[in-house]
């Protein structure tokens, strides 16, 4: 028996950009960025949210039976990130209450950037209609508490302010961090300071689950330097640096199909085993749950 409460995490859109239905994508998913962690006390904390928290909204009203309760943190404000809003279901049913959590982009807040998204121009239902209690909270690098969780913000290496998370139990237990959209390599321009590295391989020490953008091959990140997104091969060896257990390769560019993102996972795999590697590497599946 473990000497904590497990919780789960389980993949509902693990595609970077856009999404990508189809026969090629079906196995690793089409739909864009989400991640449901639900904590051993029943709290549930929604990363990002693309297309793929359509699904998880649905399956929340249909569970429930009564009122939801969602919190959900936005790691940046980019589409692929905060598309699947719109469609999340709980928020069309009074009694329901959700919660989003996202920093502010430069002096825009986060309530203007998600007002923006559903202005009439653009969407049928504007932000002031729906129907459930919404909640914006806006965050910043550093530690606040959403309900079990202990969550750590430390601020990645993408355009604009993106945010990645380490969640941990606040009674103790596994730890897992969420760092999609980060460019690990040189490239970019990014406010961030000087001895980011090492800050960030401190922050991820030792966490049982690192969950991080892999989207690019090595050859392909030559054309896409400065885009704010990792190889395969530089996310393994940040987990290796970190000490991370397990490394769960996310963001899937769009380019890639089923059989392309086989080769990939098998590539990451056989390149951290020659370099000493110890983490088990999996590649983010749409439907994937894990247990920690
Ligand atoms: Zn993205
Ligand atoms: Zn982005």
């Amino acid at each position: 028996m473990p000497d904590h409460k497990p919780y789960t995490v389980t993949f509902w859109g693990t595609r970077g950009s856009i999404p990508t239905p189809g026969v090629h994508t079906a196995r690793y998913g089409g739909n864009t960025p989400c991640v449901a962690v639900e904590g051993g006390g029943g709290q549930l904390v929604i990363l990002d949210a693309g297309t793929g928290i359509r699904a998880l909204g649905l399956e929340l009203v249909e569970r429930q039976n009564g009122a939801v309760s969602a919190e959900i943190l936005l790691s940046h404000a980019h589409w692929d990130h905060i598309q699947g809003l719109p469609h999340f279901k709980p928020f069309f049913a009074s009694g329901n209450a959700v919660r989003i959590w996202g920093s502010r982009q430069g002096t825009t807040s986060l309530e203007a950037i998600l007002r923006q998204q559903m202005d009439p121009a653009v969407f049928p239902v504007p932000l002031d209609a729906l129907s459930a209690k919404l909640t914006v909270q806006q965050v910043e690098p550093g530690e606040f508490t959403i309900g079990e969780f202990r969550v750590r913000a430390m601020r990645l290496r993408h355009p604009g302010t993106t945010l990645g998370y380490r969640l941990t139990p606040s009674a103790g237990g596994p730890s897992m961090a969420y760092v999609t959209d980060n460019e690990l390599g040189a490239g970019g321009s990014y406010d961030t300071a000087p001895g980011w590295r090492k800050e960030f391989t401190k922050f991820l020490a030792g966490a049982d689950l690192l969950i991080h953008d892999a989207m690019y091959t090595p050859e392909e990140l030559e054309q896409h330097r400065g885009w704010g997104h990792s190889t395969f091969v530089e996310a393994a060896a940040l987990a290796t640096d970190a000490g991370a257990k397990r490394l769960v390769l996310f963001h899937h560019e769009p380019e890639h199909d089923d059989g392309d993102l086989d080769t990939i996972l098998a590539e990451a795999r056989r390149q951290a085993k020659a370099r000493g590697g110890s983490a088990e590497i999996l590649a983010a599946q749409e439907g994937m749950r894990l247990t920690l």
